[in-house]
């Protein structure tokens, strides 16, 4: 079993409900949640520093959970783990769950629950520019992720100046890479870099044409995921020395998940791939 602190059958007095009587009268919900916590360090030293202190993290799902209202069970338990987890970074997955004994259903039942877990990930992020302030855009990018509630970014690469991919006339890129901790899920990461990538008034027009600002998901995790819009690993990355050259900077052995080569191997691979075909 992995290490776990598991909190059990807290009762509080919540406002939670579709109702208009649950959200004003409330009614009574009981919690659980299991903390994945390292627990390597603490089982040596036996200093609170170095775990979650289970008590302040009770503490603060019971105040979360009584002092805001949502419809949705769903809803709340959602909240209530972005918020914990964003309040205790040693949580590296957590899950809870959120009984409501007495919902307002016709039948005879012990209770009813909703259970979610959230997970942290370490995501890595491609940054490149050629058009206009190329640094100011990747700066603010940074800044932005890093302002974000459930992201924060742990470390950023040097920039590089880089020829174009991909045979388009262009300006010379500004290119990098960042690692970044994130609650999102990988879809709404891509979502928000979209995001980043319009408010840096970046327009599609020709395929790997100009850009203002391009934010790629290169790993997130061990993760590998297909699908119509989005595919991780980058499909690319082992082909771009202006990615892996930065990855490697600032990760050189993490292991691509697919071919099990590290960035340093795979940015050697990219140097001299007469080498080794
Ligand atoms: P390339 O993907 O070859 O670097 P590009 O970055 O210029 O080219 P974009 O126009 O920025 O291409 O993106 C096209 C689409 O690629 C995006 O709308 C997105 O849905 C999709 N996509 C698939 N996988 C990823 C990924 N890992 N990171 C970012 N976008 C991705
Ligand atoms: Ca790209
Ligand atoms: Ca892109």
């Amino acid at each position: 079993m992995r290490d776990q602190i598991r909190i059990r059958n807290v009762s509080f007095h919540g406002y939670h409900g579709v109702y208009e009587w649950e959200q004003k009268q409330g009614q009574r919900f009981i919690f659980s949640a299991r903390l994945f916590v390292d627990m390597e360090k603490a089982g040596k030293t036996d200093g609170l520093e170095d775990t979650v202190n289970y008590g302040s993290v009770l503490k603060h799902i019971l105040e979360f959970l009584e002092n805001n209202r949502f419809q949705l069970l769903e809803k709340v338990v959602t909240r209530a783990l972005e918020d914990t987890m964003q309040a205790f970074p040693l949580i590296n997955e957590m899950e809870l769950e959120l009984e409501k004994p007495d919902a307002p259903i016709e039948a005879d039942f012990e209770t009813v629950s909703v259970c979610r877990s959230l997970k942290r990930a370490r995501a890595y992020i491609a940054l490149g520019s050629n058009m206009g302030d190329k640094k100011g855009y990747i700066e603010a990018a940074l800044r932005r992720i890093d302002e974000h509630p459930c992201c924060s970014v742990k470390k950023v690469s040097s920039l590089i100046e880089t020829k174009p991919y991909g045979g388009v006339e262009q300006d010379d890129f500004l290119n990098g890479a960042a690692c970044v901790e994130t609650l999102l899920s990988p879809r709404a990461l891509l979502d928000f870099l979209h995001e980043l990538e319009q408010e840096a008034g970046r327009v599609r027009e020709v395929v790997w044409g100009p850009r203002t600002l391009d934010l790629d998901i290169l790993l997130y995790d061990d993760l590998v995921m297909d699908s119509e819009d989005l595919a991780i690993p980058h499909y690319d990355m082992e082909r771009r020395e202006f990615v892996l050259a930065p990855m490697a900077e600032i990760a050189p052995f993490l292991r691509h998940p697919i071919s099990g080569k590290t960035m340093r191997e795979m940015l050697m691979d990219s140097q001299e791939p007469e080498l080794h075909s």
